[in-house]
C-alpha cells in the first residue's frame, strides 16, 4: 500500500494561506512556527492512503478498492483532509453496515472516527447527551442502558455509527431516531462550515431524512444530540416478539435493560451476524401502498402481514412479498437470499457487489409482476 509522504505537498500554497505570504521562500528561511506548520500538513497528507480494500469496512464483505482512503476523528482532520484531497468523489464511511460496493470506488473514502459523549442538558426526567458521529451505535445504546437512560432500548444491536443513525432515520421495534432526536451538527463539505441541524430540518420519514434526499453528499454529520429519559422511562414492549420473548423469561413488568436484553436475543436468533454472513440487514424497504392493493391481495392470500400507514395507505411486510415471489433461501454459488428472513442478501464467501445488486433487480422484477409493487432497496448503492 503506498502511502503519500510531505515531499509531494505543494508548500507555496501552504505559505500563501497560512502565513499571508505572496511568495513561496526556501525552505531554509522559515522560522520555527512555519516548520511547525509544515510538519502539520506533511501529517495529514500522510493519512490519505492509496489502493486500500474495503473489503473489511462493509459488512457485506465485498472486495472494492477505494482510490485514496483516510480516517478523521475530529472536525479539524476532515478539514485538514479535504484540503488536501482534490478528488471529486467523496464517500464517507460509518460502519458501512447499509451500503453495497459494486465497484472500486474513484475518489476519497473517509472514515469517521469522531468520538466523544457529553451530557449537554439535564433536568429532572431528561438528559440530553451530544455524541460523536463516529462512535459505534450499538455502545451508545449500551451505555445509556447502564446509566438508565432509556428511549434506545429498542434500537439495541443495530450495528453502524452514531453518525449514520440520522441519515436514515434508523428504527427497529416500534422505535426510530426521530423519536429521541434533539439536533445535529453537520460539516458542509463545499464551504467547510459546520452547521446545527433541528429535528424539522432533518425531514426525517420511513428510513429518510434530508440528508438522503435534497441535501444528499452536501454535509458529513459530526454529532448528534439525543433526549434520553432518566425516569418514568416509556417502556414499549408489544412490537414484534418482545412480549413472547419477555414471558419466555418470566418478565411481568420490565426494565429498559430487560427490552434490550430481548431485542438482542430476538435479532440474534432472526438476523445473520455480519461477520460470519455478510450482509446490510434489510435489503428493502417495506412498501406503503394504498390500501385497494392490500385487499387485492387478500383475494388471493391469507394473513397478508399489514401495518396502518397515514392517508389509507398500508406498510407491508417486503420480506413477505418475497417468500412469497419464490426467493426466500435461494442460493447461487456463493450469495443468495437469507433462508429465515427474506429481506436480507447475503454473501456467503466472495461473491461481487454486482452479483446482489443484479439478484436485488431480479428480486424487485418478480415482485412487480406478482403484486404490482415496486420495492426500493434499503441500502445505498456505491
Ligand atoms: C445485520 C444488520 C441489521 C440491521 N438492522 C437494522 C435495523 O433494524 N434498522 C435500521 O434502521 N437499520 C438496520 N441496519 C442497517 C444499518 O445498520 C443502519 O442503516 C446504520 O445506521 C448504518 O450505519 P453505518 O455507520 O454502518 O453507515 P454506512 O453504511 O457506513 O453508511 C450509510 C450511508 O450513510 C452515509 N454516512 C455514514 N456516516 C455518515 C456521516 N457521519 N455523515 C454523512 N453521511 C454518512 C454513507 O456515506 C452512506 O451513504 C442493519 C444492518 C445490518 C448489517
Amino acid at each position: 500500500m503506498k502511502q503519500i509522504y510531505g515531499a509531494e505537498l505543494d508548500y507555496s500554497l501552504l505559505v500563501k494561506k497560512e502565513m499571508n505570504y505572496s511568495i513561496a521562500r526556501p525552505f531554509h528561511f522559515f522560522d520555527n512556527s512555519t516548520i511547525q506548520l509544515f510538519k502539520k500538513y506533511c501529517y495529514f497528507w500522510t493519512m490519505i492512503q492509496e489502493n486500500v480494500s474495503l473489503k473489511k469496512y462493509n459488512t457485506f464483505g465485498i472486495e472494492a478498492k477505494a482510490k485514496r482512503f483516510a480516517v478523521f476523528s475530529t472536525t479539524e482532520e476532515l478539514n485538514e483532509i479535504l484540503q488536501q484531497s482534490n478528488e471529486d468523489e467523496l464517500l464517507i464511511l460509518g460502519g458501512g453496515s447499509n451500503l453495497l460496493l459494486t465497484q472500486d470506488f474513484e475518489g476519497l473514502v473517509i472514515r469517521n472516527e469522531i468520538k466523544g459523549f457529553e451530557v449537554v442538558n439535564e433536568s429532572e426526567n431528561d438528559v440530553c447527551i451530544k455524541v460523536g458521529s463516529g462512535e459505534v451505535w450499538h455502545e451508545f445504546v449500551l451505555r445509556s442502558i447502564e446509566n438508565n437512560f432509556g428511549g434506545v432500548e429498542n434500537l439495541s444491536l443495530i450495528p453502524g455509527s452514531v453518525g449514520a443513525s440520522p441519515m436514515q432515520n434508523i428504527g427497529a421495534y416500534g422505535v426510530e431516531i426521530k423519536d429521541v432526536f434533539i439536533e445535529l451538527e453537520a460539516y458542509h463539505i463545499e464551504t467547510g462550515k459546520v452547521k446545527i441541524f433541528s429535528h424539522k430540518e432533518c425531514r426525517f420519514g420511513y428510513r429518510e431524512s434530508v440528508f438522503k434526499r435534497e441535501l444528499k453528499g452536501e454535509y458529513i454529520i459530526v454529532s448528534v444530540t439525543y433526549r434520553l429519559t432518566k425516569n418514568k422511562h416509556q417502556i414499549k414492549a408489544s412490537y414484534g416478539a418482545i412480549q413472547s420473548e419477555l414471558e419466555s423469561n418470566h418478565i411481568d413488568s420490565p426494565s429498559i435493560k430487560d427490552i434490550s436484553d430481548a431485542v438482542i436475543a430476538i435479532r440474534s436468533s432472526k438476523l445473520p451476524d455480519p461477520k460470519e454472513i455478510g450482509n446490510a440487514g434489510s435489503f428493502f424497504k417495506n412498501p406503503v401502498v394504498d390500501r385497494s392493493i392490500l385487499e387485492k391481495i387478500q383475494l388471493s392470500k391469507k394473513n397478508v402481514p399489514n401495518y396502518p400507514a397515514p392517508n389509507n395507505q398500508v406498510k407491508l411486510a417486503a420480506g413477505w412479498l418475497i417468500e412469497q415471489a419464490g426467493w426466500k433461501g435461494k442460493t447461487f454459488d456463493n450469495y443468495g437470499v437469507h433462508k429465515n428472513q427474506a429481506l436480507v442478501l447475503v454473501n456467503y464467501s466472495d461473491c461481487t457487489g454486482e452479483d446482489i445488486l443484479n439478484l436485488s433487480t431480479q428480486i424487485i422484477e418478480d415482485v412487480k409482476v406478482k403484486f404490482e409493487i415496486t420495492l426500493e432497496r434499503e441500502v445505498n448503492i456505491i
